[in-house]
């Protein structure tokens, strides 16, 4: 699958799903970007980047803050003159509960992330994917579609919102030869159970898929790329699931 000459961002790099994709783009060829809020863990990412011969543009930005998310596509424009794949990927996962005062803290703080920041930076992003024919994946989950587990209300709505929102995308930007689409992860060891203080959580959920595994990071993004590739040429609107079989039980 080559990206050479395509220019892809790719939010929430830092980390997880996001700098594996990240990665993977690179060694495909393409120029990326890699968007995240630690500088530390972006100078990382881009210097496994950079083994493959390929110097990233890395944003520090907080893609829930306005002024910094609409640095992105400005940036991106400015540095590679065009957009080819716009990966939104950047997520926060949290428990919450109804009854407690925090609630809409954590409500507020998990749509401004995984379902605000996407329309945003898709909104700028847009007009260039047009000129390109590009397209844009969404990392939602399968949390979007199964409601098992109590207590992340806020995460499972923010999820349920991308997927629409993505769908609608696809229709709206399809006469413009512009393709959306949608990974749905079930669990995955990466760090995003540490910062919930669910660390032995995503273990667990290994009994609970059909093939008795947790994913990794590496094949989230094989199913990103593909998505954003040319093989997906007749994909659009469509929520590709890489679950280990959750779904199914
Ligand atoms: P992670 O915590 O390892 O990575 C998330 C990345 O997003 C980090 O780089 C983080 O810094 C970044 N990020 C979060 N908020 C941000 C903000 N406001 N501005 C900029 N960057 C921000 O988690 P991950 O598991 O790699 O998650 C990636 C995506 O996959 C998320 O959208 C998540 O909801 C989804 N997902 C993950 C799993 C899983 O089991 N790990 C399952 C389903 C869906």
């Amino acid at each position: 699958m080559s990206f050479a000459s395509k220019v892809v961002i790719v939010t929430g790099a830092s980390d997880g799903i996001g700098a594996a994709t990240a990665i993977k783009f690179t060694k495909e060829g393409a120029d990326v970007t890699l968007v995240g809020r630690t500088e530390d863990k972006l100078a990382k990412v881009a210097a496994e980047c950079a083994k493959h011969g390929k110097n990233p543009l890395v944003i520090k930005a907080d893609v829930s803050k306005d002024e910094e998310a609409k640095t992105i596509v400005a940036r991106t424009i400015q540095t590679f003159g065009k957009l080819d794949v716009l990966v939104n990927n950047a997520g926060i996962f949290f428990l919450d509960d109804i009854m407690k005062p925090n609630f809409m803290e954590t409500f507020d703080s998990t749509m401004n992330t995984n379902m605000r920041a996407v329309a945003l930076i898709t909104h700028l992003a847009a007009p260039h994917l047009v000129e390109t024919k590009g397209n844009v994946v969404n990392v939602s989950s399968i949390g979007a579609t199964m409601v098992k587990y109590p207590n992340f209300v806020s995460y499972k709505t923010s999820k349920a919102a991308l997927n629409h929102f993505t769908r609608s995308l696809a229709l709206e930007l399809a006469p413009h030869g512009v393709r959306a689409n949608l990974v749905s992860p079930g669990p995955v060891y990466t760090d995003i159970f540490n910062k919930a203080g669910l660390a032995d959580f995503v273990s667990d959920l290994k009994t609970e898929t059909a093939l008795k595994r947790v994913g990794e990071p590496d094949e989230i993004a094989d199913v990103i790329l593909f998505l954003a590739s040319e093989k997906a040429r007749s994909v659009t609107g469509s929520d590709y699931l890489s679950d280990n079989g959750s779904l199914l039980m």
